[in-house]
């Protein structure tokens, strides 16, 4: 178990002989001898309700377009602070704790902006893994992914210059995402780590693909250039999963 999320046992531990040592000295007189340790069992650790899987690939395996440091980093720091953070909502939550993440996204409305963050976060991060394959397991788009693109959009890449423009343009933080929406594809963006499955969204849908245009996911290779990426990270993504998920949506 990592540091990081021991540290609310630790915190609940404290808190609970703090609690007895204070009940103690109340029910004692002062004159009472020196009061032996407090006897109580500690606290039960709270489980661990959302676990974050590795990622589904090697952290060098979309070099060069993504480099390892910034796989790793963006994993295991970043996206890892997201789930210590939603456990740690959850460990003093129960409404919070018995719901899946997908739950939470739709109800974000009715919790603190710490679930909305950290359950985005969360998500969307998951999500981002899976987008994205090594170079023998990307495959292409499917004749009917195709036809919808073409459809909508009047080609793939009219499709991809306006899904750049809308990761390109979304100020600060975010993200851009190609969603299926009454059974059309539409392109939208989120601030923060919004996505058009919440109750909050402004464009509802559901996602087939997206880019994470916060600037941790590209600043050490790619620095302020965010254009840049968008434009070679097509060159990462897995179209086997977005079939996937393209042909899940429209039935
Ligand atoms: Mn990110």
């Amino acid at each position: 178990m990592k540091i990081q999320m021991l540290k609310p046992l630790v915190a609940a531990c404290a808190l609970g002989a703090a609690a007895l040592w204070a009940g103690y000295a109340i029910s004692q007189t002062p004159a009472a001898t020196a009061p032996a340790a407090p006897t109580a069992s500690a606290p039960a650790a709270a489980p661990v309700r959302y676990v974050q899987a590795p990622l589904p690939y090697a952290s060098d395996a979309l070099e060069p377009i993504i480099d390892k440091m910034t796989m790793e980093l963006h994993h295991g720091r970043h996206h890892k602070a997201q789930y210590d953070a939603l456990n740690a909502i959850a460990a003093t939550n129960p409404e919070v704790a018995k719901m899946s993440v997908e739950e939470l996204l739709a109800n974000t409305a009715k919790f603190p902006p710490g679930v909305r963050n950290n359950a985005g976060g969360v998500w969307n991060h998951d999500f981002f893994w899976a987008t994205m394959a090594p170079a023998d397991k990307r495959g292409a788009p499917s004749t009917a992914l195709l036809l919808r693109i073409v459809a909508d959009f009047g080609g793939v890449e009219a499709m991809k210059t306006q899904f750049n423009t809308a990761g390109a343009t979304r100020f600060g933080s975010g993200w851009a995402w190609l969603v299926v929406r009454d059974k059309k594809l539409v392109i939208t963006s989120t601030p923060n780590q919004d996505n058009p499955l919440m109750d909050i969204a402004e464009t509802k849908g559901a996602p087939i693909l997206g880019n994470d245009v916060w600037e941790h996911a590209y600043y050490l290779k790619y620095n302020n250039r965010r254009g840049e990426y968008l434009t070679k990270w097509w060159d990462v993504v897995n179209w086997n999963e977005v079939n996937k998920r393209f042909d899940a949506a429209m039935k």
